[in-house]
């Protein structure tokens, strides 16, 4: 994640830095440039950014997947559910949310005069706008690859083999999977894990593509639910902290 911070303050070092947010010129009331809603988390990209990715504003490397059925906030709904579908974000900083293209010195947007669909719609004060195109034409890992990206194939290979489905119905099942839920999730955990190191020993000089690519690694997604991943030997198992 640090090579991607680095590029946003590149970014800003190269004469990006912007005053941040829109300023409606209806005389009525005016973002104050705060950078709370960038604090709170980057942008959910729609097929109106995808001239971003081809002018090489916004690298894949700077994007973060959420799969299908993934866990995820919902801010409709306000609360943590699994995605309807697939969408795609630009990545936070660190282990936070925070868009890595906000600078917290100055308050500013690294990309403000190409800033995405979302954050041109956003004001916090009249979320109408922003409300009207959430979930609408959304951009997908696939609008973004080439259709002969040799990288497809483990696309799909994680896909079939690393579905939010199976996780969430264990996460669901309560009492009948008790016993044997940190095996099963392990299970999981490992394939996911699999595919990414598959990946990373193929496609070296792609690394900074993983989270785009696979999206988060589901031990990381599994963590607000109690579980830690221990290593012993070489060997990984996930443990659930009593509750
Ligand atoms: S839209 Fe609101 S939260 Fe975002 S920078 Fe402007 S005043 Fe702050
Ligand atoms: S892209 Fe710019 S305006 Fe949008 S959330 Fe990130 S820092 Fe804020």
């Amino acid at each position: 994640m640090d090579e991607q911070a680095e590029v946003g303050r590149k970014k800003v070092r190269n004469g990006e830095l912007m005053n941040n947010r829109m300023k409606p010129e209806n005389g009525a009331a005016q973002c104050q440039g705060c950078g709370t809603c960038c604090r709170r988390g980057g942008p959910t990209l729609h097929l109106d950014d995808i001239n971003l990715a081809e002018r090489g504003i916004i690298g894949v490397g700077e994007l973060v997947t959420i799969r299908r059925n993934e866990p995820a906030y919902n801010p409709v709904r306000g609360k943590v559910l699994p995605s309807a579908s697939e969408f795609i974000k630009i990545k936070g900083r660190g282990n936070t949310w925070s868009c890595l293209f906000f600078a917290e010195e100055g308050n500013c947007c690294a990309v403000y005069r190409d800033r995405p669909l979302e954050c041109r719609l956003l004001f916090c004060r009249d979320t109408g706008p922003l409300t009207e195109v959430i979930g609408e034409h959304l951009l997908t890992r696939r609008a973004l690859l080439a259709d002969d990206d040799p990288v497809l194939d483990l696309l799909e290979r994680h896909e079939e083999e690393c579905s939010y489905g199976p996780v969430n119905d264990l996460l669901a099942g309560g009492e009948k999977v008790r016993d044997d839920i940190e095996a099963r999730l392990t299970a999981q955990v490992g394939r996911d894990l699999a595919v990414r190191d598959c990946f990373l020993r193929t496609y070296p000089k792609r690394g900074a593509e993983e989270l785009f690519l696979f999206g988060r690694p589901l031990f990381l997604v599994l963590a607000p639910h109690g579980f830690r991943l221990v290593e012993d030997n070489s060997r990984i198992s996930l443990v659930q902290s009593a509750s």
